[in-house]
């Protein structure tokens, strides 16, 4: 891993404030490990809480609205998300693209928020089994990261980070070869490459998520163009998520 590793815990809709103490846990421990950047995404109702107990690791929000504010019931913007003490925000999940029906457009609409409030972006990615199966994967997630992505952004290895997350293997317990892992990201790489230039887009983190564990995460980590994890399940004690940073240095 020629960057600094990047490890990101997402919590999704789980944590209470009961959650605090593994919050603080893996803060502890990540003072630890200085090489690797670790951060959590908490649900919004943690994230005041979380940012107020941790001194070493970022602490992000998991989705934002595109519009800065108005009547959007039940919406949260980037700006709110920043205030409560996020310094980054997940966009694009497949929990959001498959569950809310956000499109690529509205990614990239919320993508513009966020980086007027000041947050850095961690953009998701990643193809359904069928489209595996059929082959076109690569095909696939390197249109729908396209169209996703700003067209133009200063400074975009500081600003953005992408996540591969192969949609099948998301709380599945599968995970791809590393093989496939490799020569998406290599993919992805030349995407990043082609649209911000050899300096930026190579030094944009491409991360790795899908059933990340202790037990695979070396093998994961490791593999050509793996920049991190971003990790669901297993993020949500500091045991298991502490096991994979590890595996990073
Ligand atoms: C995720 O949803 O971002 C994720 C990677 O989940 P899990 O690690 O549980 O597969």
């Amino acid at each position: 891993m020629a960057l600094r590793p990047y490890v990101v815990g997402n919590w999704k809709m789980n944590g209470t404030r009961a959650m605090l103490a593994e919050a603080r846990a893996i803060d502890r421990s990540a003072q630890r490990l200085m090489k690797v950047e670790v951060a959590l995404a908490p649900p919004f109702t943690l994230i005041h809480a979380v940012h107020k107990e941790v001194e070493e690791i970022g602490v992000g929000a998991q989705d934002c609205h595109a519009q800065g504010d108005g009547a959007f019931t039940g919406d949260i913007s980037a700006a709110m998300a920043a205030d409560a003490g996020a310094t980054f925000t997940i966009l694009g999940h497949s929990e959001r693209r498959q569950g809310h029906g956000e499109t690529d457009a509205d990614v990239l609409a919320k993508a513009g928020a966020a980086l007027d409030a000041g947050l850095q972006l961690i953009i998701c990615c990643g193809e359904t089994e069928s489209v595996r199966d059929s082959g076109n994967a690569v095909q696939a997630v390197t249109d729908q990261l396209r169209a996703s992505l700003p067209q133009t952004l200063e400074s975009a290895s500081e600003k953005l980070t992408v996540a591969y997350e192969p949609i099948w293997a998301i709380g599945t317990g599968r995970t791809p070869t590393v093989g496939d892992v490799e020569s998406m990201h290599r993919a992805i790489r030349a995407l990043l490459i082609d649209r911000y230039g050899e300096t930026e887009g190579g030094a944009i983190r491409i991360l790795y998520g899908g059933s990340v564990k202790p037990e695979n995460a070396r093998e994961l980590l490791w593999a050509a163009e793996v920049g991190g994890a971003l990790v669901g399940g297993a993020s949500l004690t500091a045991e298991s998520f502490m096991g994979i940073v590890m595996a990073a240095v």
